[in-house]
């Protein structure tokens, strides 16, 4: 497969936002007839070209087909569907229940879209990053240009040979570049930014974004912990964990980062570790048998090898590499200030902590930087209240991981050092859209307001500022 990715030249960057703007001034893409036909579109062009989109990151990422197809094709089909049924639902304007002497102001709020959307995706997922916002910018009416990422040349370069085939090219478009083209996409004034990616990046975007008063949505990552309670079916516990770090080797944000464990369940924990690891992979996840993904570049791939050799812990699992990629590893006796707890691991390894107990874990998680979301395994009603009470993240998660993904009806974004916005469903419809709030005061009120008007009497001050005396109740 060709690895060379055409860049847009800067001054086609510029074409593109001129036309884009221009669309969504006349108003083409209001419509929801429009909106739900590029939505079909959409929808067509996952399945249409289902090989293809697993050829691109089987050579970008080494990952198997099977998970191209099931965590990134289909869910972005479903969304599509989902949005095609519920477009018109969403859009139709809202009139709020309102006091009685309103009654006659045809209070509304009216669905508009915000404007020309930019969005950014990041590497590991590159097709349900950017479709699954996308299809909530369409759905909302919004004009897109999309930045895929370029550490994923034939994803990005298939991506931007497939949108103008299906979707409306005046409305929708593909720019590919680094950061020399992005930081010029981010000079122009966009409608709102969805940005996917770090930390780092995503401070640049939302500094650039500021310039120009733009609303950002900043799906961030961090390291996702994973507490093992005392009371929970620790083997289960053990599998699901590796069935969520194995994903994309590790390569997710949602990626369970950690484990914390208490000692009395520790040697349990590893054993069914092992146990699994055995079960997923007879030989190693290296062998030439197992659809082992690798590493994106060999950036990562020395970042995430020199993570594991300046560990203070045990490797118990794994550890073996080869060029690009390293075995899904996992390393015992780990400390909170260990090489591997310093930044998003994001990649095959996972360390343990030991903890007394639950409480130990909780306050270790607190005392960190907010995660995207928080994994918990536990049958323990008064330990869910604390994790809800005493914790913080952009999801809480118990007894299973990367399956919590399918939850559609419940927001999915960061908080804190996580990012901020969410999206899914309907609130990805929500993210590009502007709800204008409208009244039209009819002439025939004016006998009611007569008390409003200067001269101010000490009568018209008694009856227009009753409100203040109104009762409060006293707790
Ligand atoms: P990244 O931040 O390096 O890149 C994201 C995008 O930003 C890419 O399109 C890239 O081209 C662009 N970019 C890179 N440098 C830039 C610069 N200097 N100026 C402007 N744009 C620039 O992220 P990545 O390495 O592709 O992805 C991994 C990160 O994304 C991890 O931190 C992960 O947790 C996070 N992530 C978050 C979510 C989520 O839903 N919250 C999902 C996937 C990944």
């Amino acid at each position: 497969m060709a690895t060379e990715l055409q860049y847009t030249s800067l001054d086609e960057l510029k074409s593109i936002y001129d036309r884009l703007s221009a669309t969504y001034k006349s108003g083409v893409t209001r419509p929801v007839a429009y909106r739900r036909k590029q939505l079909i579109q959409l929808a067509r062009l996952m399945q249409d070209n289902q090989n293809a989109l697993e050829e691109a990151q089987l050579a970008d990422l080494g990952k198997p087909r099977f998970e191209v197809s099931f965590a990134e094709v289909s869910p972005v089909i479903q969304s599509a569907l989902h949005a095609i049924e519920h477009v018109e639902e969403w859009a139709r304007p809202e009139k709020p229940e309102v006091e009685a002497w309103r009654s006659s102001w045809d209070t509304t709020v009216y669905k508009v879209p915000k404007g020309v959307a930019l969005i950014i995706s990041p590497y590991n997922y590159p097709y349900i990053l950017s479709f699954n916002p996308m299809i909530g910018a369409i759905a909302a009416g919004c004009p897109v240009v999309l930045k895929p990422s370029e550490a994923v040349p034939n994803c990005a370069a298939l991506l931007a040979k497939l949108l103008p085939k299906y979707l409306d090219p005046n409305a929708y478009a593909v720019v590919n570049g680094g950061p020399t083209e992005t930081t010029t996409v981010l000079g122009f004034r966009w409608a709102h930014i969805f940005f996917t990616g770090g930390i780092k990046v995503g401070q640049i975007v939302a500094t650039a974004a500021a310039k120009h008063i733009t609303p950002v949505t900043l799906e961030l990552g961090g390291k996702s912990p994973v507490i093992v309670d005392t009371d929970c079916d620790v083997d289960l516990a053990a599998k699901r964990t590796l069935y969520g770090k194995l994903q994309n080797i590790g390569q997710l944000c949602v990626s369970p980062d950690y484990v914390l464990v208490p000692r009395s369940i520790a040697p349990a924990f590893r054993e069914s570790l092992a146990k699994w690891h055995k079960d997923f992979w007879p030989e190693t996840p290296l062998h030439p048998s197992s659809q082992w993904g690798k590493m994106v570049n060999s950036a990562h791939y020395k970042r995430v090898k020199g993570l594991i050799e300046r560990s203070n812990g045990q490797v118990i699992l794994g550890g073996d590499v080869d060029e690009k990629r390293i075995s899904l590893t996992v390393v015992s006796g780990v400390s909170g200030n260990d090489s591997l707890m310093q930044e998003e691991n994001f990649g095959p390894v996972l360390p343990i902590i030991e903890v007394e107990n639950v409480d130990e874990a909780i306050e270790f998680v607190a005392e960190r930087p907010i995660p995207l979301v928080l994994y918990a395994f536990t049958r323990s009603e008064e330990t869910k209240q604390k994790l809800i009470e005493k914790t913080n993240s952009g999801r809480l998660a118990l007894n299973d991981t990367f399956t919590m993904l399918a939850a559609h009806e419940i927001p999915f974004g960061g908080h804190g050092h996580s990012g901020y916005g969410s999206y899914y469903g309907q609130e990805t419809f929500e993210t590009f859209t502007h709800r204008r709030g409208f009244t039209n005061v009819p002439p025939e009120m004016e006998p009611a307001f007569g008390l409003r008007y200067p001269p101010y009497t000490e009568e018209k001050y008694k009856a227009m500022t009753a409100g203040v005396h109104t009762p409060i109740p006293k707790k």
